[in-house]
């Protein structure tokens, strides 16, 4: 006994209040997440509603803000392709699911 087990540890430096979530230029929902990634040099707006997304170069003196308006005016210069709604139609018949062998089994014990 007495292993330890390795905790990541996980930071979360939470001095910025600015607002995290903005509102979509394509859905008009207000799920539009900055994502900045600085190990990776990038950061990654992405609505959450849409799918809408883009990615630029992380700049250390940029705020989410300002990823949010290029976000925006490349949305409306048309440089976003625009996502085509991914309406989850899982339809399940139900028909299917109990057409057959629906046969009650009732054990009557004596
Ligand atoms: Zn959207």
């Amino acid at each position: 006994m007495g292993r330890r087990r390795r905790r990541r540890r996980k930071i979360i430096v939470r001095r910025k209040t600015l607002p995290k979530v903005f509102t979509c230029p394509n859905c008009d929902s207000k799920t539009v997440n900055i994502n900045v990634r600085k190990s990776e040099g990038k950061v990654v707006v992405i609505c959450g509603s849409c799918g809408l997304q883009a990615e630029y170069e992380y700049n250390p003196i940029f705020h989410p803000v300002d990823y949010y308006n290029k976000f925006v005016d490349d949305f409306y210069e048309g440089k976003l392709p625009t996502p085509s709604k991914q309406v989850e139609s899982r339809t399940i018949s139900l028909e299917e699911l109990s057409s057959e062998g629906e046969e009650e089994i009732s054990e009557a014990e004596e």
